[in-house]
């Protein structure tokens, strides 16, 4: 399969370019050139397979010659070896709405099930090839924990996260912060996301910097991600085992973990409508539902992973929906660059043939969990809760599907609130509690960044 970036379609590339660039240099994103969808037969020849093997025959189309496919077979394999849920993902069920839970991996949210095999495909391409890289990441707290556990003690290689200081949950900063490997380094931008982002844009766009280090990305514009999380929206589909077209709510910052589901839907899986579901931080809600595409100031919320109003990935969809012209595509995101974009009526329809969206504030949230434990005796996280909330408040919950992201014990604080309650670590992870931290506090700076990192490597 070839790719091109969102502003420039004509320059092409392979899958190993796409995968350890993450972000093109013309600053926008790669997407396939082109692919066909499934037909019947091939969807149904997908039904029954297990987790692995459904990921094998979704991922495998789209690396081409990177590997071949049983070397793709043994590395998701190894990959998912040590989720605590055998098939990896599980559905259970909250009334009669059905929940996807990707919380079962090492670091107790969604991001582990991309994240883990990004690592070993880092490792299988530095075992070819030799190189030494620099992989730098921005986190909104989940990301970063799930890359580390990825990434620690994998040769060749140094992984960078930085994340916002004071602004995530003291159980997601452990998570990253315990690992003593030395390829492991922990930055605490005084800022907020969107500052971590951005530094690490600004990074990979210094093409100086990035080239002397010889720098990698693993934040969720990466191809790489995107492919993992496709396989989940599969095997929900054909686990639910319905012959109508299923919604998918999905709680939503980045547009990562979303645009996976409608990369899905592109590829033919009979999904109806992807619910985009935010906290207050409602830039994508306030787009999807009026095209008011305005970037205001990021709020702190008891939902930290979902704190950003860049949502980098939006821009593949816009590219889409901008019938796949990266020029028109190029002058929309300088346009957002400057705050001053608004999506026209008609790519607004257009939008809104796959994708609603509904937006809980912080109270809504907290009630929502509330709500969801006196009604069946289930905690979910607060992130799952705006998820099930938008579609109670839109009125979807038949024939729907909601992605719970993250274990609700990375976010004790809203579950206290909530109802009362101490929510603990699983029995496998309760030992980060005891173990000493370390990570390094920077300011906004660019070049404080820049130097910590030639410093360190
Ligand atoms: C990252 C994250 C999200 C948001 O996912 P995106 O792909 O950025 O939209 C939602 N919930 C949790 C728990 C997360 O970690």
């Amino acid at each position: 399969m070839e790719y091109i970036s969102t502003r420039n379609n004509q320059k092409c590339f392979t899958f190993k370019d796409v995968f350890l660039k993450g972000l093109a240099d013309d600053g926008g994103l790669f997407v396939p050139k082109s692919f066909k969808p499934l037909n019947k037969q091939e969807l149904n020849n997908l039904k029954s397979l297990e987790y692995n093997d459904l990921a094998v025959e979704i991922i495998y189309p789209f690396i081409g010659d990177f590997m071949s496919k049983d070397e793709l077979i043994s590395t998701i394999s190894k990959s998912y070896s040590n989720f605590r849920s055998n098939d990896v993902v599980k559905i259970s069920n909250l009334g009669n709405l059905k929940v996807l839970e990707l919380f079962h991996g090492p670091t107790l949210a969604f991001k582990d099930i991309a994240m883990q095999l990004i690592g070993n495909f880092y490792q299988y391409y530095l075992g070819c090839d030799q190189k030494k890289i620099n992989i730098i990441v921005a986190t909104s707290g989940d990301t970063g924990a799930a890359a580390i556990d990825a990434l620690k003690g994998k040769e060749n290689l140094n992984v960078f996260v930085l994340h916002p200081n004071n602004r995530i949950s003291p159980v997601q900063r452990k998570l990253m912060t315990i690992h003593d490997d030395s390829n492991v380094y922990n930055i605490a931008i005084e800022g907020n996301f969107d500052d971590c982002q951005n530094l690490v844009k600004e990074m990979f766009n210094d093409e100086n910097f990035s080239k002397k280090i010889n720098m990698s990305g693993v934040n969720s514009i990466n191809w790489a991600r995107i492919i993992a999380q496709a396989v989940y929206y599969f095997y929900a589909y054909f686990k639910v085992g319905t012959d109508q077209p299923l919604s998918f709510s999905v709680p939503t910052g980045n547009f990562g973990d979303i645009y996976a589901g409608y990369l899905a839907k592109k590829l033919g899986l009979p999904i109806d409508k992807l619910i985009v579901a935010t906290n207050k931080n409602d830039i994508l809600h306030r787009a999807i539902s009026g095209g008011d595409y305005t970037q205001k100031k990021v709020e702190e919320t008891n939902t930290p992973s979902m704190d950003i109003q860049i949502a980098s990935n939006f821009e593949r969809l816009l590219y889409d929906v901008k019938n796949c012209n990266s020029e028109v595509t190029k002058d929309v995101m300088s346009k957002i660059k400057k705050n001053k974009y608004k999506i026209d009526k008609s790519d607004l329809e257009e939008i809104k043939k796959n994708f609603t969206s509904e937006m809980l504030d912080e109270n809504e949230t907290i009630e929502m969990i509330k709500i969801i434990y006196e009604q069946n005796k289930i905690v979910v996280d607060p992130h799952t809760a705006v998820g099930i909330g938008a579609l109670r408040k839109l009125g979807l919950e038949k024939n729907c599907v909601v992605l719970s992201t993250a274990h609700p014990c990375k976010f004790p604080k809203a579950i206290e609130d909530a109802i009362s309650k101490t929510e603990n670590l699983p029995d496998s992870l309760k030992f980060v509690n005891n173990r000493e931290e370390k990570f390094e506090v920077l300011s906004n700076d660019i070049e404080k960044v820049k130097n910590y990192v030639l410093n360190s490597i």
